[in-house]
């Protein structure tokens, strides 16, 4: 079954491949298995970012390789395929320069986005807090006028790369303004920014995620980012394009967990005969290949759109939507065919694919949130 639509696609697929067997899959089991604490893996976050696939579609003029939506989601995809952590980490780089490339000025363009194309630096996409997920707008996060600076103070969690990150664009309400701004966080050193790195995470363990306790953290006016009290619209705006890219690792462990379950099938035997030669098999394998195929084709029209410079909120939603859950079904039933041998993860991969998988269906987004976005699109509001 040919994967591509297009022919640069293909290309991708051999660069990443070549990638993951050099870096990737030696240390695989290694980050995923770590003992707590766990640490972000710097020297490998730092080799993604050599390669060019943090700022694959990132302008070449700011550090990035220039190439289509399309590129960009087929190299997620296939980075997931082989260790859906490390496509995060990557799709994570992304997400936190996307609002810099698209809303800062010129001069923040130039002294940000490079050094976050190529791995420099980790930036982090710092929006969600205790009391405000799925409600982003409830924002208790605050920043107070000083002079030429502003005064910041609040708590955010669940932020992916949070606990390391040394720079970030932070989503919070300007004193005296109702709606939500934007401002770039040039310096995670000072006191009053606590991170951590929180525990026990299911999945997707070699990228961490991290609490920030934000106290009196001073932030210079000139990181603002774009205008006061279009904070909301820019985080929205860039959680449509990453979307795609969740979609992206979706489809990338959908895939891998039918390839997994076509190759067991074969060769595991009981009753006389390989499994896949029986039917209760064979509906399993042709139920995954179809939703594999159908979330591919949402998320690279959804990609299409994007480099077309269309709107794209619905097809995002509905890749995102659909992706995430194609990863639930395919794992699942991937499980199934592997039977105990899929549980216990000493003896396949299923195990780590089962945990990397169940977090798509939440972040960026959780698939109710996708489902109130395309029935607003479609019926409308
Ligand atoms: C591993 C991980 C990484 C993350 N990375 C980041 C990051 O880098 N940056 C960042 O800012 N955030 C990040 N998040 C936060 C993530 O986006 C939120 O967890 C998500 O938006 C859901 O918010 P919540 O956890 O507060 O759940 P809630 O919003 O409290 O939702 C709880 C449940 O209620 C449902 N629900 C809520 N409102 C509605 C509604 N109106 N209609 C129907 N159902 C509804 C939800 O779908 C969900 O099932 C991350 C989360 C995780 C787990």
């Amino acid at each position: 079954m040919n994967k591509n639509i297009d022919d640069r696609q293909q290309a991708v697929r051999d660069e990443v491949k070549a990638f993951a067997e050099k870096e990737i899959y030696p240390i695989s089991e290694q980050l995923d298995q770590m003992p707590e604490p766990r640490k972000f893996p710097v020297e490998l976050y730092r080799k993604i970012g050599e390669a060019g696939f943090i700022g694959y579609a990132m302008p070449k003029e700011l550090g990035g390789r220039g190439k289509s939506h399309l590129e960009y989601i087929t190299l997620v995809e296939e980075l997931c395929y082989h260790d859906a952590a490390v496509g995060l980490l990557c799709a994570v780089g992304e997400l936190a320069t996307h609002p810099i490339i698209h809303f800062g000025s010129e001069e923040q363009k130039k002294k940000y986005v490079p050094d976050c194309a190529t791995g420099r630096r980790i930036p982090a996409f710092i929006l969600t807090e205790p009391e405000a997920g799925s409600d982003a707008a409830n924002q208790k996060t605050v920043a107070v006028e000083n002079g030429d600076e502003d005064i910041v103070n609040g708590e955010k969690i669940f932020i992916m790369h949070g606990d390391v990150a040394d720079m970030g664009v932070l989503f919070c309400k300007i004193e005296g303004k109702p709606k939500l701004s934007a401002m770039i966080i040039d310096n995670t050193n000072q006191p009053g920014w606590k991170a951590r790195t929180l525990k026990n995470k299911m999945g997707m363990r070699a990228a961490t995620t991290g609490g920030i306790h934000i106290e009196n953290v001073k932030v210079p006016k000139e990181n603002l980012l774009g205008d006061i009290g279009k904070g909301f619209r820019y985080a929205m705006t860039t959680l449509d394009s990453a979307r795609i890219g969740v979609a992206a690792q979706g489809v990338g462990i959908a895939q891998r967990a039918l390839d997994e379950a076509v190759a067991y099938s074969k060769k595991r035997v009981a009753f006389g005969a390989p499994i896949a030669k029986l039917q209760a098999i064979q509906w399993m394998i042709a139920d995954m290949a179809t939703r594999v195929a159908a979330a591919r084709a949402l998320t690279y029209k959804a990609a299409q759109m994007q480099d077309a410079g269309e709107r794209f909120s619905l097809e995002a939603a509905m890749a995102k939507l659909y992706g995430s859950e194609t990863a639930n079904f395919c794992v699942d039933r991937c499980m199934q065919i592997h039977g105990g041998y899929g549980y216990i993860g000493e003896f396949s991969t299923v195990e780590k694919l089962y945990r990397d998988q169940r977090v798509l269906e939440i972040y960026e987004g959780t698939s109710e949130v996708q489902r109130l976005v395309i029935a607003g699109n479609i019926i409308g509001r």
